[in-house]
């Protein structure tokens, strides 16, 4: 069936980049776009009225935390709240941990809320258990199923590491390492990549992750590094999230996240740093404010950075800056980490932040993180048929409802879509050719239920977290509310 969508506006793919096509069209047939161009003279079965709206080539949203997780109860609480919160509950145990029909609950959810927004490709990281060297070997299986019941572009992988963190009798922060345990979860991951690569109409593929540079040994990632070369998969971890971890590495080796990475060969096309907030050139971390060296290896490597902007601000950080990085030539993408999951709020939260970082309104505009949400974000996958809309180009399309009153007048659409809309005016999804959502809704999926199975998994965790937490704290004192409740 062939299909044209008459706009509004149009963000269509040109010579290299993006141009915007007033009243243009897009046309697509089965998974793929036909044509987009001011109009189109040939034959359509049917034709979508977007007039007023915008349509533009779906999010690739590089780090989407894929299933219910606690980090919202954290809101509010200081870095050291946060960690505690994170400590490790029981060693050897996993009281949190979300199975059976909790866990499916958790994957829909979380696939929904993002494709919902606006994402389309979405390269899942879900939270492991604190207690865990492996995420559940349930979890991938459980987020395949979602992906193929909701229709989006998804790239799973088995999470694992050598190491875990706990809160000792003393209270002091240790690492339980068990390096044969961090292998057992690389072998499993590559199974994963069997098992899955290319399913689904090659929607759903894969990757390896370790899942934090520091609680991974160096021998370790060499050896998830000489995995993914022989898999020919890309590699994405958690890297230099906090000054902690970026001083521990310097204390122990000698060198940065960075530059321990280089040394090993870690870095390539094919690796995706997750956050990566201190570097040399970041003012906390004892380098002179100058000292780039960290992102000139990074972009000399052509090496990957994904900046979730709205999770950290929440943690009052942000990357040191946004334009910064990719002034130095690295290709810097965007990911939803954890709730809302609205790719437009990251684009927003990564312009306005980069203004207030670099004092520079010229800088973070709206075009460079409309292209960090769709083609760098496809750079970084390796891949030029999606995150454009392109004859030939998956037809991966979403259209944004600018003809609500909250949206006002419309002189620039880019402009527009990052400093006034918000995931909630997505309309109409579109995933490889097939509608996913229409009109904020995904067809035969009951929202209300979904969303109640969801809260009734996340109040199970919670509850499970405080009742394991090894200080022995209560609910209110672990993650404080905003005013007093009641009755309590
Ligand atoms: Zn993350």
């Amino acid at each position: 069936m062939r299909t044209l969508i008459q706009g509004g506006w149009v963000v269509g793919y040109q010579h290299g980049h993006h141009a915007l096509l007033r009243d243009g069209v897009v046309v697509y047939e089965g998974g793929r776009i036909l044509h987009v161009g001011p109009t189109f003279a040939g034959q359509v079965d049917r034709t979508v009225d977007a007039a007023g709206k915008l349509v533009v080539p779906g999010f690739v949203n590089l780090h989407s935390v894929a299933n219910i997780d606690i980090q919202t109860l954290t809101l509010d609480c200081s870095e050291i709240g946060f960690a505690a919160s994170r400590a490790s509950a029981v060693e050897g145990g996993d009281p949190i941990e979300l199975s059976g029909e909790r866990l499916r609950a958790s994957a829909r959810f979380s696939l929904l809320q993002t494709l919902k927004a606006g994402s389309t490709t979405i390269v899942e990281s879900t939270t492991m258990a604190p207690s865990r060297f492996e995420v559940s070997r349930q979890e991938v299986p459980a987020l395949v199923e979602a992906a193929q019941e909701l229709g989006a572009r998804l790239y799973v992988s088995h999470k694992f590491r050598a190491g875990k963190r706990y809160l000792d009798a003393d209270g002091a922060w240790k690492i339980h390492w068990d390096v044969a345990a961090g292998r057992a979860g690389l072998a499993y991951g590559k199974e994963i990549v069997r098992r899955y690569e290319g399913a689904q109409q090659d929607r759903i593929r894969t990757m390896l992750f370790p899942y934090q540079f520091d609680t991974c040994t160096p021998e370790l990632l060499a050896e998830v590094k000489a995995a993914g070369r022989e898999l020919n998969t890309a590699i994405h971890m958690h890297t230099s999230q906090t000054l902690a971890e970026f001083h521990e590495c310097l204390n122990r080796t000698g060198r940065t996240p960075v530059q321990l990475l280089e040394q090993i060969g870690f870095l390539d096309q094919q690796t995706i740093l997750t956050h990566l907030l201190y570097t040399t050139l970041h003012p906390a971390s004892g380098f002179p404010v100058q000292d780039d060296s960290d992102l000139r290896i990074v972009a000399d490597h052509g090496t990957t950075v994904v900046h979730c902007p709205v999770v950290y601000a929440r943690r009052d950080r942000i990357l040191d800056s946004f334009a910064r990085y990719r002034s130095r030539g690295v290709n810097v993408v965007l990911g939803t980490d954890t709730y809302p999951q609205d790719m437009i709020e990251e684009m927003r939260w990564a312009s306005l932040g980069c203004k207030w970082q670099d004092r520079d309104a010229s800088h973070g505009s709206a075009a460079e993180v409309f292209n960090a949400a769709t083609l760098d974000g496809a750079r970084a996958l390796n891949r030029d048929d999606i995150g454009r809309l392109a004859p030939g180009a998956k037809a991966d399309i979403v259209i944004i409802d600018f003809t609500r009153q909250h949206i006002g007048p419309v002189d620039d659409p880019i402009k527009t879509l990052v400093y006034v809309a918000n995931g909630t005016d997505v309309e109409t999804v579109i995933v490889d050719g097939r509608v996913v959502i229409e009109q904020g809704r995904a067809p035969g999926i009951n929202e209300t239920t979904l969303v109640a199975e969801a809260a009734a998994a996340h109040l199970w965790q919670a509850e499970q977290f405080v009742k394991h937490h090894p200080s022995g704290k209560s609910t209110q004192t672990l993650f404080p509310s905003s005013y007093p409740r009641v009755p309590q």
